[in-house]
């Protein structure tokens, strides 16, 4: 019997909710828990499902994690909540003896920075206190690093250059809303870029470079070189890997409005003081702008996320391997109410947290997704909503570019 609590009731924890219920030979128990308990509630009652409960908790407080904790007695936390929150619930986490999943890495509110150092620092509690937690288990962080762990273990001996390429080629309708959390997507976006190259980082302005990459019933789609977090771990546990990218593609529309939204100062994350109240202009231009939530009615189209990966396959010959998963919005909404960016983070999640409770991915510690076996996970990607493919020596497009 196994009970799982998932802390965090917006478009990813709608979704993991979702899809844990789906598991229920696996998830006997969900408990769903955020800020906001009436969240929870809507969701556990669209789902209709007689094995959720609800609650509330304000996960930056250790204390009132715990009692939650203590109150339900999970075997695993899902975190979606939003990054500021990892550390306090990995905290409580090890306080009462829970084990501990999230999609994103942890980010100070007042830098936007990205980095595992903050939750790398907790291996040895986690070990001593034999509780696995399990890092970046979304699509990217998540499937990404997924992806490359099973291209490492059946394709390459040494892989030597890797490219994730993240595409939404969707369409809301709207002149400008972001596809999860706007605050912590936007701060992601407007920070420089980073690659590694050759044994170490190379920084570039933000979205400085850009090219055109080809994606899977797409077609060409101008993508833009970001740092990612996945990037920092995979080139320390694939130490062959000489050059490490992330793109992503952004249209036109959406890169004048984020000019304008920078240019007139909406993106700070530094208090501001507006009539005798003190604010932080990109939180209050979340507000404002589109819940991502309510873009799936009337989305269309498709993403596309992979990795395109080159270097010596097994036979020690030159090889390229590109593998991805292309997901509908419609489809995603049609069975979930959410659009293919909440569906593809909120799946691996449940996949992982799968592993977890099945002894698949048991391993006290605080570990990156691509540290387990990825066999498991590859098989259950398409059992739960997302088929992936592969293309074997096909021109990456990759290496025309810097
Ligand atoms: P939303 O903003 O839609 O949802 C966040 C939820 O967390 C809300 O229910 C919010 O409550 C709750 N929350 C925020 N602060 C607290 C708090 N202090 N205590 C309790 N609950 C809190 O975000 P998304 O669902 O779009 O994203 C969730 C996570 O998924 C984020 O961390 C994001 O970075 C990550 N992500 C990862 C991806 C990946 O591929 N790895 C891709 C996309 C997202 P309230 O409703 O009251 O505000």
């Amino acid at each position: 019997m196994s009970k799982v609590l998932i802390i965090g009731a917006g478009g990813v924890g709608t979704v993991v909710a979702y899809k844990c219920a789906q598991n229920r030979e696996v998830f006997d128990e969900i408990v769903i828990a955020s800020r906001t308990k009436s969240k929870c509630d809507a969701i556990a009652a669209k789902i209709g499902a007689d094995n959720i409960t609800t609650d509330r908790v304000d996960a930056d407080n250790v204390d009132e994690l715990c009692e939650l904790l203590r109150r339900h007695r999970p075997d695993i936390v899902i975190n979606v909540a939003l990054p500021y929150q990892d550390l306090t619930i990995m905290e409580a986490c090890l306080a009462c003896g829970v084990n501990y999943l999230d999609t994103a890495n942890y980010e100070p509110k007042d830098e936007a920075h990205f980095e595992y150092s903050w939750q790398w620092a907790y291996r040895e509690r986690f070990e001593k206190a034999g509780l696995t937690a399990i890092l970046g288990c979304g699509f990217d962080p998540g499937v990404s690093a997924v992806f490359t762990a099973y291209a490492a273990k059946h394709y390459f001996s040494a892989m030597e250059t890797l490219d994730i390429v993240d595409c939404n080629a969707g369409d809301h309708g709207k002149a400008f809303a972001t596809n999860f959390n706007p605050e912590i997507n936007i701060r992601e976006i407007t920070q420089n870029g980073r690659y590694w190259q050759d044994g170490k980082w190379i920084t570039t302005g933000p979205l400085e470079i850009h090219t055109d990459l080809t994606y899977p019933n797409i077609g060409k789609r101008d993508s833009y070189l970001l740092y990612h977090e996945e990037l920092e771990s995979l080139v320390q546990n694939f130490p062959t890997i000489k050059r490490a990218r992330f793109w992503m593609t952004f249209g036109q529309e959406y890169l004048t409005h984020l000019r304008v939204i920078q240019n007139i100062g909406m993106a700070r994350i530094d208090e501001v003081e507006y009539n005798g109240v003190k604010i932080v202009p990109l939180q209050f231009l979340k507000a404002v702008l589109p819940n991502p939530q309510d873009l799936g009615e009337n989305y269309h189209g498709e993403t596309s996320i992979g990795c395109r990966i080159a270097g010596k396959g097994k036979d020690g010959k030159e090889m390229t391997y590109y593998i991805y998963n292309n997901c509908s919005h419609e489809a995603a909404y049609k069975e979930t109410g959410m659009q293919a960016v909440s569906y593809t983070t909120g799946v691996p999640a449940m996949i992982g947290a799968m592993m977890f409770l099945t002894g698949k991915w048991n391993k006290p510690g605080v570990h990156n997704v691509e540290e387990f076996d990825p066999d498991p996970f590859m098989e259950q990607l398409p059992k739960q909503g997302l088929p992936w493919c592969e293309v074997i020596n096909g021109d990456l497009e990759v290496d025309k570019i810097g």
